[in-house]
């Protein structure tokens, strides 16, 4: 079982993302190559998703993006880990990364659970999808703006600019620091929602 103190992270510290992605990789997706550059970061405290992959169009840079609410000390460990467990699972799939693609649609036939249980995984997928039932509306509300403001630009970001200027990518709807890109020249974003009716 991961823990916080196998991480490494404590109840004062901010979440590192990176120390959970290497640790959760090598302990559960050791045979998952690497291929390419994968950053991750803490990214919107968006309102219907965890988290998000996307590849680079040259291919040489994975992006995960985390909800800046996981953050919070007060969301549970297994939030976060189920979270960024779901996009490597994406990433080993072929999806937001630059490995053969195993399937036609990323959450087909639930895939990804399946394979999150396969790895170990199950029971955090379970705990998360039962907090997030049971709390996160009432959670989103109470912070939804997290201090997030400021903050320099990921690698990504500053790649992401520069192929909406030069491809064309089409962004639907900005709302609240929400963003949803629906499309790209290499077919729909790989994005996690919350599947929740939020009353506002
Ligand atoms: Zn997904």
């Amino acid at each position: 079982m991961l823990s916080a103190t196998e991480h490494g992270p404590n109840t004062t510290s901010v979440r590192d993302l990176t120390t959970y992605l290497d640790c959760i990789w090598q302990r559960h997706f050791s045979d998952i190559p690497r291929v390419n550059e994968v950053e991750i970061a803490y990214g919107h405290p968006w309102k219907q998703r965890l988290g998000l992959i996307r590849l680079s169009l040259d291919n040489k840079l994975s992006f995960i993006g985390i909800n800046a609410l996981l953050r919070h000390h007060s969301v549970p460990e297994c939030v976060l880990i189920a979270t960024i467990a779901h996009e490597v699972t994406h990433y080993a799939h072929g999806f937001g990364s630059p490995l053969p693609r195993l399937y036609q649609h990323p959450h087909a036939n639930n895939v990804v659970d399946r394979e999150l249980e396969q790895r170990g995984l199950g029971e955090y997928v379970r705990s998360c999808d039962e907090w997030i039932d049971r709390e996160w509306c009432a959670f989103y509300q109470m912070h939804r703006k997290p201090p997030c403001f400021g903050r320099r630009a990921t690698r990504y970001e500053t790649t992401l600019a520069l192929d909406i200027r030069q491809c064309l990518w089409y962004i639907d709807s900005v709302f609240e620091g929400m963003y949803h890109i629906i499309n790209s020249p290499t077919g729909p974003y790989q994005k996690r929602h919350v599947s929740i009716p939020c009353s506002s």
